[in-house]
């Protein structure tokens, strides 16, 4: 971390705000946005954010600045996302149990488009949309059974996996929408996981994405836009040499590879990839205790404001920001939560740690405070934005 954040983040401290805390450093995710404003709109693309990684208030009122629309996975998203300015024409929902309240709120909000994900869904949608006197727009969500090669809990596009309509389903599925007639097929829609940090899963999405829609020409199905979803990772392991995704290889990739029929348009839904490394979980060490191995170093943040590593054994970078020694120790930093997963890493070589030590969990942006939790009746932490 540089030195001006540690400052901000040890001036923070010093004024009295009690650990742990979530810290968001406006600035990067401001370049973060221009950057991949940058990348995208050369291709005429659109992008939508997907609340899910940090719904927090500040974050959707910067982000609707840069991005034209929102990526929903609950109502209570879609109300979100509407209250924070995101239009409602630029909002897609997706989720593979939708409720008829949540479908409901949805109609009245004539969003841009269901990303739906069965059959039986379709069918609960044109019976509310008849209820509002609505045409509701849809995609198709396909699973197109690529790899993601990433962690089993966050690949999404493979048949095994809850999400999506598969292949062989198609037909039949093409052929029920001829008389849902409240339904309205706009576009086709994917989605292969999260935390992808090499190109190929996307080339092979690409590719998979080209044949699917030569199956909707043959059967003289139009569809107006693609939706690629989102996936693209970040550098967990260096935050600060790669603090900005690649998105220019990103969405060159997708222009270069999917063949756009005339007229269509490209979306995606990204999360991870805009708010993951402007976040960072601030805490104090709270004990250091000796084990057989490595000594613990017991922070006053646990599971319950980031359960990523116990979740999905993720790693996150740890730093000691009150010490600069050069020497360094190992370290198995952990929370205080009543549970053997609630670690953030292990022999994690620090300086010489001790009680009353600022530490910091980098990347935390997506997937941290959302994701929080009152397991042993804990506070909510509350979220600190730097001043840009
Ligand atoms: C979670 C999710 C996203 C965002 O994924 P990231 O990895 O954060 O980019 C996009 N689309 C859908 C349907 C999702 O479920």
């Amino acid at each position: 971390m540089n030195q001006k954040l540690k400052d901000t983040i040890k001036d923070i401290v010093q004024s009295g705000t009690a650990t742990p805390f979530y810290f968001y450093d406006t600035e990067l995710l401001r370049a973060t946005l221009e950057a991949a404003v940058k990348a995208y709109q050369k291709y005429g693309f659109v992008v939508h954010y997907a609340l899910k990684a940090n719904s927090h208030h500040e974050v959707l009122k910067m982000t609707r600045h840069y991005l034209q629309g929102a990526d929903c996975v609950s109502g209570n998203e879609v109300q979100r996302a509407v209250d924070a300015g995101f239009d409602p024409g630029g909002i897609v929902f997706a989720g593979v149990g939708k409720s008829d309240a949540e479908i409901d709120l949805a109609l009245r909000n004539d969003i841009f488009c269901f990303n739906c994900e069965s059959e039986q869904e379709l069918e609960v949608i044109q019976e509310r949309a008849l209820i509002q006197c609505k045409k509701a727009r849809i995609a198709l969500r396909i699973n197109p059974g690529v790899d993601a090669q990433t962690h089993h809990y966050i690949t999404t596009g493979l048949e095994e996996n809850k999400f999506g309509i598969n292949m062989w389903e198609l037909e039949s599925i093409t052929e029920k929408l001829k008389h849902l007639p409240n339904l309205q097929l706009t576009g086709l829609h994917f989605h292969i996981g999260s935390q992808i940090t090499r190109l190929d899963p996307f080339k092979s999405l690409c590719l998979r994405v080209n044949e699917i829609s030569d199956w909707f020409v043959s059967k003289h199905i139009p569809i107006q836009h693609i939706n690629v979803g989102g996936g693209l990772g970040i550098n967990y392991h260096h935050p600060d040499q790669e603090a900005i995704p690649d998105f220019e290889a990103y969405f060159q990739l997708f222009h270069r590879f999917l063949q756009l029929r005339p007229g269509q348009q490209l979306h995606f839904e990204l999360g991870r990839a805009i708010v993951g490394q402007c976040g960072s979980l601030v805490s104090k060490v709270l004990y250091i205790k000796k084990g057989l191995k490595t000594n613990f170093a017991i922070l006053d943040a646990g599971m319950t404001e980031l359960i990523r590593p116990a979740l999905y054994q993720s790693y996150h970078s740890i730093e000691n920001i009150s010490k600069n020694d050069q020497q360094l120790l190992p370290y198995d930093v952990v929370g205080p939560i009543c549970e053997s997963s609630d670690c953030f890493g292990k022999a994690v070589f620090l300086p010489a740690t001790s009680r009353g030590d600022i530490v910091v969990i980098r990347s935390t942006g997506a997937y941290g405070e959302v994701m929080a939790s009152h397991y042993n009746l804990r506070d909510t932490a509350p979220s600190i934005f730097a001043k840009d």
